[in-house]
Formats: C-alpha cells, sequence, structure tokens
C-alpha cells in the first residue's frame, strides 16, 4: 500500500529532510490505548510511504518507533537510509556534558546508531524532579554540537524556542540550527516566528497541525472546527478531507507538518496530500482563523527561566 510520498528539502547543513513526518507524540492517547499501537503505527507509515517519524524521550515510545521501523527494514520496506527519524532531549538533560549521554540513551532504546534530527525539546532547563534549573540553553547546544561532530546526530535543532531565543542561539553558535520545531495551525498561525526563521534558513516543523480542528477536548477553544464552512469548501473543491486541506496549508507555506495517526486509514490519508495545491488567496483564508491560541501553553512553567511562551 502506497499513499503518497513528501517531496524533500535540503537544510542548512546539506542534509535532505522529507516535507511530512508521522506524529508519534500520544498527547491526544486515551487511557485505554497501549502503547505498542505506536510500532504498529510507524509500520504502516513506512508501508504508506512515510518516511520520517518523529518522536521523543519524554514520550516513552521510542522504543516501540525503533521495532516499528525494525519491522520495516526486516520485510524489506526500507532501508535505515531512507527513513529520517527525529528526536529530542528533554528538559533535565540539558547541562552540556548530559546531551551526548542522553542521545546515547535514545539510540539505544530506537536501536539506531544515530538519528537524523535531535532537538532540544524546550528551552527551559529543569532537574529530574522538574523543578527549574537555570541552565542557558546555550550550554545545552554546545552538547548537541558535540553529539553532531560525534555523528551520533546528522542534524539539530530546536523545539518550541521563541524567536528571540533563535535570534541569540543563531548568533553564538557554532553549528546553526537546522531546525525549529514549533506549533502551527488555523488558530496558531504564527507568521512573524515562521517568516523569521525561514529568513535564517532554518527549516520549520509544525506541531499539533491539526489544532482544534480534529477532537480534542476543544472547550471553549476558537474555531475553525471539522464542520467549518470554510475548511469544507476547500475539501469539496479539491476532493480532499478537511484534515488533508489543513495538512496542505502547512506544506504550501512551507512548513513541514508532523500530523499524528494511529489508525491506518488516517495515517494514509495524512500523506495523500502531495497531488494538490492550495491557491495563495486560500492559504490567506485559512491565516484569518489565526487567534494565537495554543494547545501546548507550557502551562505550570510559566515562572521557569527561559518560558518561550506569552504569559497569559
Ligand atoms: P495532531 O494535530 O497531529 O492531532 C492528532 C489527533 O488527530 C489524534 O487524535 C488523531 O487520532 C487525530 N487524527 C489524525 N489524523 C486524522 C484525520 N485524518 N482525520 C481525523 N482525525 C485525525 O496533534 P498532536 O498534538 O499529536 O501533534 C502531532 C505530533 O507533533 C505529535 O505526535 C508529536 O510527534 C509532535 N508534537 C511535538 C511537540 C513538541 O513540543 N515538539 C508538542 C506536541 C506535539 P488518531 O490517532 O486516532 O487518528
Amino acid at each position: 500500500m502506497s499513499s503518497g510520498v513528501a517531496p524533500v528539502i535540503t537544510l542548512n547543513d546539506g542534509h535532505l529532510m522529507p516535507t511530512l513526518a508521522l506524529g508519534t507524540g500520544r498527547g491526544t492517547a486515551k487511557e485505554q490505548d497501549s502503547i505498542e499501537e505506536v510500532r504498529q503505527a510507524v509500520f504502516w507509515a513506512l508501508e504508506a510511504g512515510y518516511r520520517h517519524i518523529d518522536t521523543a524521550s519524554i514520550y516513552g515510545d521510542e522504543e516501540q518507533v525503533g521495532q516499528g521501523i525494525a519491522d520495516a527494514i526486516a520485510k524489506g520496506i526500507v532501508k535505515r537510509e531512507e527513513v529520517f527519524v527525529t528526536t529530542k532531549l528533554w528538559n533535565d538533560k540539558h547541562a552540556c556534558e548530559d546531551v551526548v549521554p542522553a542521545l546515547m540513551e535514545s539510540l539505544g532504546r530506537l536501536r539506531l546508531d544515530y538519528v537524523d534530527l535531535y532537538l532540544i525539546h524546550f528551552p527551559i532547563a529543569t532537574n529530574a524532579d522538574g523543578d527549574p534549573l537555570n541552565v542557558d540553553y546555550l550550554e545545552t547546544w554546545k552538547g548537541m554540537e558535540d553529539a553532531k561532530k560525534l555523528g551520533l546526530a546528522r542534524s539539530i535543532g530546536v523545539s518550541n524556542f521563541n524567536a528571540d531565543q533563535l535570534s541569540r542561539l543563531y548568533q553564538y553558535s557554532e553549528i546553526k540550527p537546522a531546525v525549529i520545531e514549533v506549533e502551527v495551525n488555523p488558530t496558531l498561525t504564527q507568521h512573524p516566528l515562521v517568516d523569521f526563521s525561514h529568513r535564517l534558513g532554518v527549516a520549520v516543523m509544525a506541531f499539533s497541525p491539526f489544532g482544534f480542528v480534529v477532537s480534542r477536548d476543544s472547550g471553549d477553544a476558537p474555531p475553525p472546527r471539522a464542520d467549518d464552512p470554510v475548511l469544507v469548501t476547500l475539501a469539496n473543491k479539491y476532493g480532499k478531507t478537511v484534515t488533508q486541506v489543513v495538512l496542505r496549508y502547512l506544506v504550501d507555506r512551507g512548513l513541514v507538518p508532523i500530523p499524528k495517526s494511529v489508525n491506518k486509514a488516517r495515517l494514509a490519508q495524512n500523506i495523500n496530500i502531495f497531488d494538490f495545491q492550495l491557491a495563495p488567496e486560500e492559504v490567506a483564508e485559512i491565516d484569518k482563523f489565526n487567534k494565537n491560541v495554543r494547545v501546548i501553553d507550557g502551562k505550570g512553567w510559566e515562572d521557569y527561566p527561559n518560558f518561550p511562551f506569552e504569559r497569559n
């Protein structure tokens, strides 16, 4: 079964990155869902044509991601070098000397010799109990540079940094970040941060790409939902689903969306978006939903050093 193949982009360090990734963070999973579903989802995704998988040590599923990749390699569906694997450093490993050992542990769970992309998950540092620590992310970055120099990570980058933090990192780093992974969706369009990153030559991965469009406990979160007339009209026009239109909106803005699904049909649907394109005015129409409202708002960390988001 093959549903689609994402084009690749060239990162600022020369490596190639597929422009759509399977998300394996399970923030939307229900209590009864087993983590084993990740292994199956990764396998189905590779079978359907995905070549980029996004995980993190804090997701607790690197082992299952590694098993899914190993299964697909064993079945001859992919070779290791054809899969782009992204994982992330958690907040309690921000001391420079902790970075490489943390990555080695991730590699052990993934059963890989290297990852394609290693990201600092948040600019915030904590101890193992989650209490704040004042570690400068420039120090953490030196450990990331070591990881790249050792060949354990082909590319390095950051996640959840704001523009000032990215700018400072860019200015003072020996190796420039190749990627920034941040939340982008119709209610959080992030134009200033995306434009700034692109001007620096830093590729932008978009997490929680569906925002509140799909079923979450959305409460009083702003529209759009799946029945929104603007999205439904576009979906009908292109013979696609509303969720495909939302992913295409991100791709047409030059972003790399990371849709999460553990459902075979939905994950196949999510990569089947490379045979149509939205017109610039349709992208602008979806931009109008922006309310700067986040799915991941970092609540509880507002008083920590280097908190990256606006404090409400
Ligand atoms: P998403 O926006 O990807 O939404 C996931 C939800 O959408 C799930 O409930 C999924 O259910 C459902 N879904 C998926 N495809 C469809 C479809 N075609 N139609 C209808 N429903 C669909 O949210 P996430 O917050 O999970 O973000 C995606 C990924 O981004 C994460 O998995 C993680 O890898 C990354 N991430 C990174 C963060 C960071 O700090 N760097 C923070 C948050 C996420 P089902 O599985 O049943 O299909």
